[in-house]
């Protein structure tokens, strides 16, 4: 029996779904720069719930949307729209920003074997869906206009505080947020742009036609559309971070609730706990933005970062320092080296594996418990009453959860010419020197000789391509 956390109840129920088939939903990326680490955190929790429910043999139709539009710098409507600024910022337009962007998230989920969505969908694909939807909206009865805008107007809906538990006395907008003086109340969000209301809407280079005039959608609209169009009036799950409970989701619920008239919307709601950055403010326009492509110029794979997540339960807060990626590039340097040497044993002993898969299938369907999955995989591993192809047969099994791409792990050693190993030297003194150019060509010549460089912590180790 799988049982996961649910937001809404505040409890931890027995999965059990709408239809045969499970609907989920992941709030995508807002492609207006590189991903985050903690960002992408939420996207490896969310793969491994869809592993476990796939391990549990449920079939799966997963919908993952691309924000290329809406998004504003704050997420209760204040600022600027995030890919405008992008497109500002790096002198490109907002197309090459969003398309740009879009491809480095997919690298970045591929290199931490995150499986694809079924269903990719992208904001600006679905503006129609966004309209008539706001027009369901506003035919139940729940919009007003304010200085150009149309408005969900929060007072109406009874469930509003529902998921959040928000306190509905004393809610204020925080101090962060310029309070928009055409809001009735707060909570209240736009469900449409126009350019005459918007204050940083007259030069919007997105913007399409409507029944409220020319402008754009607001960002929660986006998510209850393509849902919608993908999953149906209702679905078993939605999954994001936890900064989204207390404005993203539950705008969403409002607008998807009054649109469609259904309660609850969404069956469960899964929420991923923060990585916390102890280091200093790490601000996205900084050099030392944390990306998935700093970790790996810093010599630490895509893939122990996965490890590193697996380590700690998804509704836990993870701490994050250059130390504990160390150790983890350690720990994770050895479980490959083990699982290499249990692959090539021929060893022998009892086949009875049970009791571990037992204990393995219980801590993912406890709440995908994966500190305790691992430490299970890692207790086969070290039995040696066990033998060898048992042992990585189950531990395979395993991985279909895990992800770490076990079936995949290679021995560091690789037989390369005195002149690659050369070319492999200067690199590391180029590197050393910071001659950064100097050390891209060497990588191209050794790449033109048939070899990938993989950076370690150990050191540089060749792959070949
Ligand atoms: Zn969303």
């Amino acid at each position: 029996m799988l049982k996961l956390y649910n937001t809404l109840s505040r409890k931890k129920e027995e999965f059990v779904p709408i239809k045969e088939t499970v609907g989920f939903y992941s709030c995508g990326p807002t492609v207006y720069n590189y991903a985050h680490i903690g960002n992408l955190r939420a996207y490896i929790c969310a793969d491994i719930l869809k592993r476990t429910l796939k391990y549990n043999n449920y079939k799966i139709k997963h919908v993952m949307n691309i924000t290329d539009v809406g998004h504003l710098t704050d997420d209760a409507d204040s600022g600027e729209d995030k890919i405008e600024k992008g497109a500002e910022r790096e002198g490109k337009t907002v197309w090459e920003i969003a398309d740009f962007y879009t491809k480095t998230f997919k690298d970045d989920m591929k290199k931490l074997n995150i499986q694809e969505p079924d269903v990719w969908c992208k904001a600006t694909e679905h503006i129609k869906e966004m309209i008539d939807m706001i027009k369901k909206i506003e035919t139940a009865g729940y919009t007003y206009s304010a200085g150009g805008n149309l408005y969900f107007d929060t007072s109406k809906f009874k469930h509003y505080s529902e998921l959040a538990r928000l306190k509905l006395d004393d809610l204020k907008e925080g101090a962060r947020t310029e309070v928009d003086e055409n809001k009735k109340h707060p909570r209240d969000f736009v469900l449409w742009f126009s350019l005459e209301g918007s204050k940083f809407g007259k030069s919007h280079t997105m913007k399409w036609e409507s029944p409220w005039g020319t402008g754009y959608p607001g960002w929660h609209i986006e998510c209850c559309a393509m849902s919608s169009k993908y999953l149906g009036n209702q679905f078993d799950i939605h999954s994001g971070g936890i900064d989204h409970i207390p404005v993203h989701h539950t705008n969403e619920i409002a607008q998807a609730e009054t649109a469609m008239n259904v309660h609850p919307w969404v069956k469960l709601w899964f929420h991923n706990n923060f990585l916390i950055v102890k280091e200093g403010k790490m601000a996205k326009s900084a050099e030392n933005f944390l990306k998935l492509g700093l970790l790996e110029k810093k010599g630490y794979r895509p893939l122990s970062y996965r490890y590193f997540c697996l380590g700690s339960h998804y509704r836990s807060e993870l701490n994050f320092s250059w130390k504990a990626l160390d150790n983890v590039e350690n720990s994770y340097e050895k479980f490959k080296n083990k699982i290499i040497e249990i692959r090539n044993n021929k060893k022998g002993g009892t086949t009875d594996t049970s009791s571990h898969i037992k204990k393995f299938e219980s801590a993912i369907n406890d709440d995908l418990n994966t500190p305790v999955a691992l430490a299970v995989t890692l207790d086969l591993m070290n039995d040696d009453k066990i033998a060898a192809d048992s042992k990585y047969a189950a531990i395979c099994k395993f991985d279909e959860v895990l992800g770490l791409n076990i079936g995949e792990m290679k021995e560091n050693k690789i037989e390369a010419s005195a002149n690659i190993q050369k070319l492999l030297k200067d690199r590391e003194q180029a590197r050393k020197n910071k001659d950064w150019k100097l050390a891209d060509e060497l990588r191209d010549k050794i790449k033109k000789e048939g070899f990938e460089i993989e950076d370690t912590k150990t050191g540089p180790k060749l792959k070949k391509t």
